[in-house]
């Protein structure tokens, strides 16, 4: 049985560190861990100039733990007014790591979101032509499609429309959570730039264990966890060695005042176990020899960036010694409890 595994440093292709007191929390559980992440923009005030990016970079670097070396990559919020040359010039000079689509109310924050993805056509045209990457929150969100279709029915008629129009497009559908998107996405490997990532809670929970014995918080995100089938889709490709799927955590922290009330934050707080995490569902599927291409390899070649040289190491101890929780002024946040033995050394 193996009980220790070294890998490249991996990088977390989706986050969300917050800002203020919350970013200087969660933000050395990350960094500490991975050598790129991509900040997710959907703030306060939503990153759409490159001013802001360029604000909420140095912030992070603020907050950056002494000695910690990582890079945070800061994708641009898009909205129906998102201007073409911003976008372009702030890719080309490094303070955009790409394009965030949010449909309007699809989650935290993302009132400025886009109504009518069509509308955005023109400035993928030529986000295809500059090799500026397209992230996606890949729901439709609309009165008369159901919760738990949202993502299938973008599937359905969004993506399938992307991918006819946008072949050379850097596309990634951000965590997948059904059996039809993962297999879209393998499908439109021949054809397409299309790429999934996957996060820890969607290969572990199902909306059974969101609704059994009580309405549990700590399992409320979205996109919705899904049922036990989609569960099982989503592991089989996470675990597949297949490179059209990579690690995103969606790793994404509320205060306890906001999580566990009447009208529960959607959001699920994984960092600190994050990795971890990740390790103990390959091992449960047979496929640990297939977590560094997951974790560290396949999201770089996606979008074209060098993988790191060094490495970071996994040992396997009964001994628990992760926090429950990180105090955030007089607040605090709960990390996710998952059982494993995997530790970073
Ligand atoms: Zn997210």
């Amino acid at each position: 049985m193996i009980r220790q595994l070294s890998i490249r440093r991996p990088d977390d292709w989706h986050v969300h560190l917050r800002e203020g007191e919350m970013l200087r929390a969660v933000l050395p559980a990350h960094a500490t861990v991975y050598g790129r992440f991509v900040a997710m923009p959907n703030l306060s005030i939503p990153v759409t100039t490159r001013a802001l990016a360029r604000a909420y970079r140095a912030g992070i670097f603020v907050a950056m733990p002494d000695g910690v070396r990582a890079e945070p990559l800061i994708p641009c919020y898009l909205t129906e007014d998102t201007s073409v040359e911003e976008l372009i010039a702030g890719h080309q000079a490094g303070d955009f790591f790409g394009a965030k689509f949010y449909p309007v109310g699809a989650t935290t924050l993302s009132r400025a979101g886009v109504r009518d993805i069509r509308r955005l056509y023109p400035l993928f045209e030529v986000m295809q032509k500059h090799g500026v990457p397209l992230l996606m929150h890949g729901e439709v969100v609309d009165d008369d499609v159901d919760f738990y279709d949202r993502e299938r029915v973008f599937v359905e008629t969004s993506l399938s429309d992307l991918v006819r129009h946008f072949p050379e497009l850097t596309m990634t559908m951000e965590h997948l959570t059904t059996k039809e998107a993962v297999d879209f996405v393998a499908d439109h490997q021949h054809c397409s730039r299309l790429a999934g990532s996957i996060t820890l809670h969607h290969l572990l929970l199902t909306c059974s264990d969101m609704l059994n014995n009580g309405l549990r918080a700590d399992y409320f995100c979205y996109p919705l966890v899904k049922t036990a089938s989609d569960r099982a889709a989503v592991r089989g490709a996470a675990t597949s060695g297949r490179a059209c799927y990579f690690l995103g955590t969606d790793s994404a922290p509320h205060l306890k005042s906001q999580k566990y009330c009447a009208t529960a934050k959607a959001g699920i707080f994984t960092a600190p176990v994050s990795l971890p995490g990740y390790a103990a569902v390959f091992e449960a599927e047979g496929a640990l020899e297939n977590l560094e291409g997951f974790a560290s390899i396949y999201g770089a070649e996606h979008y074209g960036l060098p993988v790191h040289e060094d490495q970071i190491t996994l040992k396997k101890t009964p001994v628990q010694n992760l926090p429950s929780e990180l105090s955030v002024d007089a607040d605090a946040v709960r990390v996710f409890s998952t059982p494993t033995e995997w530790h970073i050394v």
